[in-house]
């Protein structure tokens, strides 16, 4: 302590007596900064890797078999902590993108990982952009307090663990014959969800309905154009034991889709219309809830305050995912006892998931004690 203070007076007069000697020298001002904010060893590192789907997954716009992610580890003081980001290509953002923008990320600077919001909007400072390489760090500082506390963070947050809801499996768009072999092949959840927005949505829920009468929910990634339209699908949606509507219209009619809220028998939530905690004061009174999901909003510190907004705004929350591994799984499901609402099947649809940690038993998220973000074992990929 007394070794840094010396050094800080020091450094410090050194750079006055240079600007004292009539000219401020760049490269030795900065590397006396660095003298003086470099306190700890705390390092950050990354990897790409690919993860594998199961099925060729659907959406209103896009198909695809593969998805990059970026795997992080913080590193401090002996102790580990896990982070990913997961890049669905129609996001804008790669392992091109998130290398560079983790390349920028000094650690160093910070004293301790408890830092957590100094750190994190140091890192969320650093470009606009990024939302899912920033939730990477987010992830790995979070499981790695939780670590060096020796708790999971549905711990440190007071979740009850027994009070985790069912999350729903989502049942892409295909062929009839395949719906149904994947409907067969969902049978432990007790929700599944459904994407539509293509001219075939009746039909691809009458398939289901052919092979199954559990609840559905469904997510339209605003394939509805018109508020009419969509009123008269949700009303036909309701008659068939449908219990909400993900993202019905395109994000920007926002008049039409609070018209359509107001009218609708089944809760809107908002998805595509929902990135960070600004949105959520944008989607009051257009939406009946929002989805929150860790690769948007940059992370658990800000998908903390989004649910406590949320629901102090009186709307619901919906917990969602991209296709993850169960590092993030897990990392989101540490907010799941406090939600109504869960679609966490990311990690249950790709082949090559490199960790262990949060589980989907008979339909419901099983929470692990293992402190941090609840990972237990990382396997060798
Ligand atoms: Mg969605």
């Amino acid at each position: 302590m007394k070794h840094n203070r010396r050094k800080f007076i020091l450094t410090s007069s050194l750079i006055g007596g240079t600007i004292l000697a009539g000219g401020l020298n760049t490269s030795s001002f900065a590397k006396s900064i660095n003298i003086i904010k470099k306190n700890s060893n705390m390092k950050l590192t990354f990897k790409p890797y690919t993860l594998e789907l199961k099925h060729v997954f659907t959406l209103a716009t896009s198909s695809r078999t593969t998805t990059p992610v970026m795997l992080t580890q913080i590193e401090y003081d002996g102790t580990i902590g896990y982070g990913e980001a997961s890049m669905p290509p129609y996001l804008g953002e790669s392992h091109e993108t998130a290398s560079r923008f983790l390349s920028k990320v000094d650690l160093s600077q910070f004293k301790d990982p408890f830092e957590v919001e100094n750190i994190l909007e140091y890192v969320d400072s650093i470009d606009p952009l990024n939302p899912a390489a920033k939730a990477s760090v987010d992830i790995a500082l979070h499981d790695i307090v939780g670590k060096l506390i020796g708790k999971p963070w549905y711990k440190i947050w007071g979740f009850d663990k027994d009070k985790t809801p069912f999350t729903s499996f989502t049942i892409g768009i295909d062929t009839s014959e395949v719906v149904k072999q994947k409907v067969k092949e969902a049978d432990e959840y007790k929700v599944l969800k459904v994407k539509l927005g293509r001219d075939t949505d009746k039909e691809m829920i009458e398939t289901i309905r052919s092979v199954t009468d559990k609840p559905l929910v469904v997510d339209v990634n605003q394939g509805w154009k018109d508020k009419f339209f969509a009123l008269d699908m949700i009303n036909w949606l309701n008659e068939r034991n449908v219990k909400m509507v993900e993202q019905p219209m395109p994000k920007e009619m926002i008049e039409d889709m609070a018209w359509l809220t107001e009218k609708s028998p089944l809760p809107t939530f908002g998805d595509e219309s929902v990135q960070r905690i600004p949105d959520v004061i944008k989607a009051y009174g257009v939406y009946s809830g929002i989805n929150i999901k860790l690769m948007k909003c940059t992370g658990l510190r800000e998908a903390h305050k989004m649910m406590t907004l949320a629901k102090s705004l009186g709307m619901q929350v919906m917990l969602g995912c991209m296709t993850e591994t169960s590092c993030g799984i897990s990392a989101v499901s540490q907010l799941s006892p406090g939600i109504q609402w869960a679609d966490l099947d990311g990690a249950l649809l790709i082949s090559n998931d490199p960790f262990e940690g949060t589980k989907v038993i008979d339909g419901k998220v099983v929470l692990t004690d293992d402190p941090g973000i609840g990972i237990s074992k990382v396997l060798s990929h």
